[in-house]
């Protein structure tokens, strides 16, 4: 239909239906949301128990209806609505009902390493950071909060480290950032300008070592430079910069506050990028501690070895601050925090075990007299001090600033026996290619035992080594150490090299929401097809007291499956699979 002919259109549907703006609103209000997982199903009610209506597809984007605890409705379109599992979606930032500056305005960083989040709120993702002098375009605001946008990255920051410079970016120089230059001196042998800060941007030039550049912003490890005239990138690893006389100049990147990492898990890769389908270039072992360079998505930077820098899995390090000022329990000067929403407890201890003793509103702001754990301690105005839980907190000051705990939340401190099939004189299923099934469960066993320890989970394996256990002993282990979850993995096979998949089985009630939520997220995480969670008459659940579930984690009598579930890849993801499904499980039951 040609653009023009939209407009009478539009008119006439608005003189038929009457209610059409009424209804647009209401779902500009609630936003809307990106689906993140492969294929995901749409329930007829909020929970995993409600028939399957339909399903959507990753990248898909809908109208948010309402929302229930984890669940979200989703407008399909006409009148057709559905509930979708809010952790595989993603909530668009920009909602159009936000004030929005379509003039694009401008402004600039006012403080180094600074977050920017996917949200309005602290409770939101970090997706990265930016530096003092960095300049920013302003898309919209939300509260203390703005949307900002530069070609590296896109999200919100806190509008009290925005120095606003008026509107028409696109012609005028962003004030107090490019004018303003520091030095950069090349220190690698070449190095490859880009026209974007990406691996996989043009290269428009090299820069040799010793040669200077002015430097215009910082962020990500990417360095913004005028190059031949123009603006242009290049790593900010190899650039040594120099501090300037301007105070509006670029510092270098350092951090506000330093973490090292200590390696939990016994052989750990590292990547060439933040995600488990990166290119491994390395690896580290248990034991070894490492400066973290940068954090994005629960994924550390690391100099694994002199010179090359990768990223590993956060969640096998243990991490600690670095430096005095960030040791536990040492006072923090003259570092305050605002509550962020109405009656928020304020709790004698550091846990949500304590005593609630007082109860802050939006805005008010108290001195940090120390952090424990997730919680700072702060002095309330009768002079007594108490704890405020400090993701629900905004910082002000130097004090960093505390994360909302994820999923290891929802598994410290609890129970999880690891069952891997088989082992020693039985070797469970043997693949098309010879893959033994003993070997294979004993190693997702081991990344998921590692995992779930790093987590402060209490873990034990019914085997650690290829040795016969028979199956009522596998039980007594579930019994003797009450076990919270007892998870018995399994490789499948059938006589038909066709067939695939995944298949969760559980033998009571008690049991299926157990299977429910592990096999939801394996399923989301492998992209295994799906055979769904149904009642299996197996003596390890069937005689097990606790909430006890079997995986068959996919056939090795298919010769392409059983190719996909030797790969380190799969494993680690099916082992992250059954973690997050494990913490939604412990969250909710
Ligand atoms: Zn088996």
């Amino acid at each position: 239909m040609p653009k023009n002919k939209l407009v009478p259109v539009i008119l006439c549907l608005l003189l038929i239906f009457g209610n059409l703006p009424a209804l647009e609103t209401a779902n500009a209000d609630n936003g809307s949301l990106t689906i993140t997982a492969t294929s995901l199903n749409v329930r007829q009610g909020p929970g995993l128990s409600y028939p399957v209506a339909g399903s959507v597809k990753k990248g898909e984007k809908y109208s948010i209806v309402k929302e229930e605890g984890d669940w979200i409705q989703i407008s399909l379109g006409g009148s057709k609505k559905g509930w979708v599992a809010e952790w595989f979606t993603s909530k668009d930032t920009s909602k159009p009902s936000v004030s929005k500056n379509s003039n694009g305005t401008s402004g600039s960083i006012t403080a180094n390493g600074l977050r920017v989040r996917k949200g309005p709120g602290t409770n939101y993702q970090v997706v990265g950071s930016l530096n003092s002098g960095q300049a920013v375009e302003i898309l919209s605001t939300n509260g203390n909060w703005s949307e900002v946008r530069t070609p590296a990255i896109h999200g919100w920051v806190s509008k009290e480290y925005i120095r606003f410079s008026g509107s028409n970016a696109s012609s005028a120089p962003a004030a107090g950032s490019s004018n303003a230059a520091s030095k950069g001196i090349v220190t690698a042998d070449s190095l490859n300008v880009r026209e974007k800060p990406s691996l996989n941007a043009n290269t428009i030039g090299q820069l040799k070592k010793g040669a200077e550049a002015a430097v215009l912003s910082q962020s990500n490890g990417w360095a913004e430079i005028s190059f031949a005239g123009k603006k242009a990138w290049v790593s900010a690893q190899f650039l040594k910069v120099n501090g300037n006389t301007s105070s509006d100049s670029v510092k270098p990147t350092a951090p506000a506050e330093q973490y090292s990492g200590k390696v939990t898990a016994s052989q750990l890769n590292v990547r060439d990028r933040n995600a488990l389908d990166g290119r491994v270039i390395g690896s580290v072992s248990q034991g070894q501690s490492f400066l973290i360079l940068e954090e994005q998505n629960n994924w550390v930077k690391i100099e694994f070895k002199t010179g090359k820098t990768g990223w590993a899995a956060g969640w096998f390090f243990d991490k600690t601050k670095n430096g005095p000022a960030a040791a536990p329990n040492q006072p923090v000067k003259n570092s305050s925090v605002k509550v962020l929403h109405n009656g928020t407890n304020i709790r004698k201890g550091p846990s949500t075990g304590t005593t609630v003793i007082h109860r802050a509103n939006q805005g008010d702001t108290f001195n940090v007299v120390s952090i424990k754990n997730d919680w700072y301690e702060i002095s309330l105005p009768n002079g007594a001090v108490g704890f405020v839980a400090g993701w629900i907190v905004s910082i002000q000051g130097n004090v960093p600033q505390i994360e909302k705990p994820g999923a290891e939340k929802h598994t410290k401190n609890k129970t999880v026996v690891i069952d891997p099939g088989h082992g020693g004189r039985d070797n469970g299923t043997t693949g098309v290619r010879g893959t033994l099934e003993k070997t294979l469960t004993l190693k997702t066993a081991q990344l998921l035992y590692d995992k779930l320890r790093a987590s402060g989970t209490n873990v034990v394996l019914t085997r650690n080594n290829d040795t016969y256990i028979s199956l009522p002993s596998r039980v007594s282990s579930s019994h003797y150490h009450s076990a919270d979850a007892f998870i018995s993995l399994h490789y499948d096979s059938i006589n038909d090299r066709s067939v695939r998949g995944m298949t969760t089985y559980y033998y009571n009630s008690k049991q299926k929401p157990l299977g429910e939520q592990i096999h939801s997220s394996v399923v989301s995480k492998t992209m295994l097809k799906d055979r769904g969670t149904r009642f299996g008459d197996y003596h390890v659940i069937r005689e097990n007291r606790q909430s006890a579930i079997l995986l068959e984690l996919g056939y090795l009598s298919n010769p392409a499956e059983e190719m996909l579930v030797s790969t380190p890849q799969y494993q680690e993801t099916v082992a992250n699979g059954i973690f997050e499904g494990l913490a939604r499980y412990f969250k909710n039951y």
